[in-house]
């Protein structure tokens, strides 16, 4: 099963990151982020951190970093698609469908799962910048 770009974006912006990542994660809010300690490798301190403004997570410990998607599948070991509708049922509480946009879009570019604009592509020209 594909999904579309739009789609997508539409369930990350519905999902509320640090309540999905605090169901396995004990988070504690701190300046603009908010910390726990990393579910993927062992820790005492916290370098775990959730942004839920930008959908991400990141951890300076490991490394380890994604949205909801990734999240989901790196700690309950779903497939892609498995995330997605995942997340989709509890975001919105339909079953993803295709809109017809995104069936013109994804046809209309080699590129179809490649984030290259939104929230993502802003961080690309922000650490480039200081390259
Ligand atoms: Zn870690």
């Amino acid at each position: 099963m594909r999904y579309g770009q739009g789609l997508l974006e539409e369930i990350l912006r519905r999902t509320d990151l640090v309540q999905l990542v605090g169901r396995r994660v004990q988070l504690g809010r701190k300046g603009r982020g908010v910390w726990g300690c990393c579910a993927f490798h062992q820790q005492k301190s916290p370098s775990f951190k959730v942004e839920n403004e930008r959908r991400t997570y990141h951890c300076f410990g490991c490394g380890a970093g994604g949205d909801a998607f990734k999240w989901l599948m790196e700690t309950e070991g779903l497939s892609f698609p498995e995330a997605v509708e995942r997340l989709a049922s509890e975001a919105g509480g339909e079953p993803p469908q295709w809109a017809a946009e995104d069936e013109a879009r994804e046809t209309g570019s080699e590129h179809g799962l490649t984030r290259g604009g939104g929230p993502y592509g802003r961080d690309h020209r922000r650490h480039s910048n200081h390259r």
